[in-house]
Formats: structure tokens, C-alpha cells, sequence
């Protein structure tokens, strides 16, 4: 990350456009999560600071378990409000475009953005973006789309205008998108601003426990009952298959965010390479999950089979179809993907 996130030309021109504006729209991608939410909080409590009128518009609601975030009550949601956020777009100036890289990931809310004549500002980590803007900072390099609205603050000299509130919001998309600093976390980078962070005042162990540490009962239950219950390993395809059915969802009592990390779970089997999630959120429709290990691309699968992308190691996509279709499909495709496993040589080099 150490090569400069953008060209003093191009935050003087930022700078400028922040100037100019009177009414900044700040959006991220639906089912958002700590650091779209994060991010989305930590640059309107900064242009707020700034003297600007700022309104966060989200896609749909957020999980319960962000709302500790502050500001997070002032969200305008769309799916609930679409003529407030319809107006919102139609009277900013400006619009940033905050941890997605398709309009589609922004499902309704897409034609209002795409309709406003304000100037749009993506700042992003997913690969290939595919948005018209004025200005594009695209790193998928960097860890956090919070980590870079950070470095972009700063080549503006703005972080002098982050309180604590606005730290807060930047630390939660730091821990949530490197697993509390436990995946592409390898950047001295993230430390010295992490060190920024806790010295404007942020909590950071509050935060964790907020973020990895306070669960309903639901979940605790629901996570027990996925591992022990519903895990299939595949050895051959050194895959795991978790899948979750309406039925099962709701004997749990299932909120939106319970089954949060599920995925990641049987990743830490030493063989299983990657690991999949199929969760019946109606009947008929199945939101797809994947995590992977090393080289072996799961955003690939979900961007051919799922109508979705993501990261390399952390993707997802949806399926109109009935549960055990998805499941007929996913598994159908595993021998496609069994060239780019990794050796068993390979393995052990890695746990050497
Ligand atoms: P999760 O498995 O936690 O829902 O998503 C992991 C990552 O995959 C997200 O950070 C996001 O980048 C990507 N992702 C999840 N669902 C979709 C989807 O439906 N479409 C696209 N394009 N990306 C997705
Ligand atoms: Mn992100």
C-alpha cells in the first residue's frame, strides 16, 4: 500500500469538489456491512465536521449489530424510504460511491444514482470496477474501503477534521474486512493508521466486543447447529458445504447476520481449500457464500455460476432456485474448479 493512493493533483481536484459542494450524498452496496457502513459513517462525520450538509443513503437496512455505530440511526434507507432517498440524490452535488465497484450492487437504488447530475467519487477495493465517476480510487490491494477513505483524507490533509466518531467508524471496517486484523492485515500501513485511530480516542477492545463478542442467542445456536449438523466435507474437491433451509432458519429464529462468519469456519480444517454457504433466505431464492485459502479464486465461481463477485478468498452471488438445485449445481461444478487446487507438495509447503 505504501505507493501513493492518489496523486496530489487529483486530491487538490478532490478538495475542490468538496468545496464547491453544498448537499454530499455518501451510498454503499447492499446487506452492508462494517466496513461499508464504516466507511460511509467515517466520511460523513468528517464532511459534517467540514460545514457540509451530508446524508448517508444505504440500499437496505443494516444488520442490528452495526447500529452501535454513530450515526448509524440518521441512515436514510431506501428500501424503506425510497422518495427520501430519491430526493437526497436528486439535491446532492455530489455522491460518493463507498466499497462497491457495480452499480448493481446498489440493486434499486442504481437509477437514482445513476439519474442525479452530481459528481460521483468512487472509493473502492473490489477488482474491476465498472462505474462511470469523476474520480476513481480503485485498491484492491488495500484491506478496507475505511483504510482507504483514511489515506484518501489524508492526502487532503483531512484527517485533522476525524473526532472520535469518525475514528470509530474507520476502526470498524479495518477489524471486520481483516477478521480483527487476522487476514490481509500484513501492512505496517493499517498499524500507523490504527495508531491514528486509537489516539483520536477510539476503543478499540469496545469495539471488538461490539463487532466479535456480543451474539443473540439465535446465533450462538444457529452457528453450533451449522458445524455440527449441516457440514459436509468433500475431500476430493478439499471443499466443505454448509447450507441452511428456510425451514431450519426459521426453527432458529433466524435475524438477518446470525449465520455472519459461518463460511469462514470450516476453512480452518487443514485440506478443506474452500468452503461454501447456501442459505434459503426465501423459498425459491439462495444467497451463495465463499471463502477460500492461497490462490484459489471462489470470486471467479461466484462471478461465472452466482451472477455475483467479491474477492479472490471472500465471495458471493445468489440463485433464484430451490435449495437442493443450488446444491445439485455447486456441487456440479466442483471438478470444473479441481485444476487450480493446490498439490498436496504445494499444501505442505504452506503449513511449513
Ligand atoms: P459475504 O459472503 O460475506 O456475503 O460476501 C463476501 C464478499 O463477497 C463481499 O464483501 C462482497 O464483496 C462479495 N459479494 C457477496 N455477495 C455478492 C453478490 O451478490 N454480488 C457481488 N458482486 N458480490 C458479492
Ligand atoms: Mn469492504
Amino acid at each position: 500500500m505504501s505507493s501513493q493512493i492518489i496523486t496530489p493533483a487529483q486530491a487538490k481536484s478532490l478538495r475542490e469538489m468538496i468545496n464547491r459542494a453544498s448537499r454530499i450524498a455518501v451510498t454503499c452496496h447492499m446487506t452492508p456491512d462494517g466496513d461499508a457502513m464504516g466507511s460511509s459513517l467515517c466520511l460523513a462525520h468528517v464532511l459534517s465536521a467540514m460545514g457540509k450538509a451530508v446524508t448517508v443513503v444505504v440500499p437496505d437496512c443494516p444488520p442490528q449489530n452495526l447500529m452501535f455505530l454513530p450515526g448509524a440511526g440518521q441512515i436514510v434507507v431506501a428500501s424503506c424510504r425510497p422518495e427520501r432517498a430519491q430526493c437526497v440524490f436528486r439535491n446532492s452535488d455530489l455522491i460518493f460511491v463507498l466499497d462497491y465497484n457495480d452499480l448493481k450492487r446498489i440493486d434499486r437504488m442504481a437509477p437514482m444514482v445513476e439519474q442525479s447530475g452530481g459528481k460521483r467519487v468512487v472509493i473502492d477495493h473490489h477488482l474491476n470496477p465498472v462505474i462511470e465517476s469523476d474520480l476513481m480510487v480503485s485498491r484492491p490491494d488495500v484491506s478496507s474501503t475505511c483504510a482507504l477513505v483514511y489515506l484518501v483524507l489524508e492526502a487532503m490533509g483531512l484527517t485533522v477534521m476525524m473526532g472520535t466518531e469518525a475514528a470509530e467508524c474507520c476502526c470498524t471496517g479495518m477489524m471486520t474486512d481483516t477478521g480483527n486484523f487476522s487476514y490481509n492485515s500484513n501492512d505496517p500501513e493499517l498499524y500507523r493508521i490504527l495508531a491514528d485511530l486509537v489516539s483520536k480516542g477510539v476503543d478499540k477492545d469496545a469495539i471488538y466486543n461490539k463487532l466479535f463478542n456480543t451474539n443473540r442467542e439465535s446465533r450462538v445456536r444457529l452457528m453450533g447447529y451449522g458445524q455440527s449438523r449441516k457440514m459436509q466435507l468433500i475431500p476430493e474437491h478439499q471443499a466443505a458445504l454448509i447450507t441452511l433451509s428456510r425451514d431450519e432458519l426459521n426453527e432458529f429464529g433466524y435475524h438477518r447476520g446470525d449465520t455472519e462468519a459461518l463460511v469462514n469456519v470450516p476453512l480452518s480444517i487443514p485440506g478443506v481449500t474452500y468452503s461454501v454457504f447456501l442459505r434459503e433466505d426465501e423459498p425459491g431464492y439462495v444467497k451463495v457464500s465463499m471463502r477460500s485459502k492461497g490462490d484459489f479464486s471462489v470470486k471467479d465461481i461466484c462471478e461465472r455460476h452466482f451472477g455475483g463477485g467479491g474477492h479472490c478468498n471472500a465471495a458471493g452471488g445468489e440463485m433464484y432456485a430451490p435449495l437442493d438445485d443450488v446444491v445439485a449445481k455447486v456441487i456440479g461444478i466442483m471438478p470444473e474448479y479441481d485444476a487450480q487446487l493446490p498439490t498436496a507438495n504445494q499444501k505442505m509447503k504452506e503449513t511449513e
